[in-house]
């Protein structure tokens, strides 16, 4: 009796064990799509296939909203000359979130930037400051009112170019947790050229910790403990050139003026469930400048903000002061917690 007591317990011990096990089993993709590198963590024993899916999906949104690839969805609106063109589901939902957002944000982030950013040179690395005419010129053809989207059928005004830079990788970041959690992933963590969406929290059940970036060197503003949800930062610093006047221009550009957003922050990095909302929000909030910026947090429910503005304020909003500790003491010189 005792002899088959201890069988099952010693049964039981291997199988705790062996599944155990499997629930730490790791595995990891790394690949370059949407013009930034990728790396991608996922545990459990569905993970290395839920990665093969996954990097599926990022090369296929990539085939599909590149702006430069011939016969991507956007290539195709972009060049349409103002005739419509039928896009697949996918750019149809993340261009109809696209233009929600520009509506919310009165059109700090605005989809249809596209003409300005290649004005600048960023399109090409062929920087360069325009004359004010020629801004005055594009800023004519920067306008999401204009764009029609009916189901899957989209059109712009002759002239103008759709850019969705500013959104695709929040918007796809959400599509891959989503789809490693439909594949049976509970414990993942997805990296677009360092916007983080985390899927559950670590193996161990502990909150994954985030590092967000310093704008102006190699070390950290802080870290970020979050489970289930997407960091995402914006600032000027991860591409930008220098103009003759030796005045530096970054990559975000304020619709308002037709010139590099020049509000006073230096980065904003966004905390949220919705991928595709919080990037377009952090490039909107980077043109708002702090002030907007928390008007409109304030005003709109479902995210959180860290924002540092080049006077050396860090900004946290309440919700992320349990979960958020300042790290770069060189740069901050005071934080800041924003209350509703
Ligand atoms: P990154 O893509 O570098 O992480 P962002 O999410 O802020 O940073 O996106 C910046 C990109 O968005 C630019 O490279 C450009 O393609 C596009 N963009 C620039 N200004 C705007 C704007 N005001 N609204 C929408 N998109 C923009
Ligand atoms: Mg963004």
């Amino acid at each position: 009796m005792k002899k088959t007591a201890y069988l099952l317990i010693a049964l039981i011990l291997l199988a705790l064990c062996a599944s155990a096990a499997l629930a730490e089993e790791k595995a990891t993709k790394d690949l370059f799509a949407m013009d930034t590198h990728i790396s991608i963590t996922a545990y459990g024993e569905t993970a290395p296939e839920a990665l093969e899916a996954a990097e599926a999906l990022l090369l296929e949104r990539e085939r599909l909203w590149s702006v430069t690839l011939e016969g991507s969805d956007i290539h195709a609106v972009n060049h349409a000359d103002g005739e419509a063109v039928d896009v697949s589901a996918a750019t149809a939902d993340v261009l109809s979130l696209a233009l929600e957002m520009a509506e919310s944000t009165g059109g700090a982030y605005d989809p249809t930037i596209y003409p300005l950013v290649s004005l600048w040179g960023f399109t090409t690395g062929e920087y360069r400051v325009p004359e004010v005419d020629e801004i005055e010129r594009m800023l004519e053809l920067v306008d999401y009112g204009a764009v029609s989207i009916d189901g899957c059928t989209v059109a712009l005004k002759k002239g103008m170019q759709l850019d969705l830079g500013g959104i695709a990788k929040g918007y796809a970041g959400e599509e891959v947790a989503a789809l490693l959690q439909e594949r049976g992933v509970d414990s993942a963590l997805v990296d677009l050229g360092g916007n983080i969406h985390a899927v559950g929290c670590k193996p161990d059940g502990s909150a994954w910790k985030i590092g967000v970036k310093s704008p102006t060197d190699e070390g950290l503003l802080g870290v970020l403990s979050v489970c289930d949800q997407c960091v995402i930062t914006s600032g000027a610093y991860e591409r930008y050139f220098t103009g003759e006047d030796g005045e530096t221009y970054g990559h975000i550009i304020d619709p308002d003026t037709g010139r590099p957003a020049d509000s006073g922050l230096l980065s904003v990095t966004i905390v949220g469930s919705d991928g595709g909302r919080c990037d377009a929000l952090s490039t909107a909030m980077f043109v708002m400048g702090i002030e907007e910026a928390c008007e409109y947090w304030r005003a709109n429910e479902g995210f959180e903000m860290i924002a540092l503005t080049d006077g050396g304020t860090l900004y946290v909003t309440e919700g992320l002061e349990e979960n958020f500790v300042a790290e770069d003491k060189g740069l901050i010189r005071e934080v800041c917690v924003v209350e509703r």
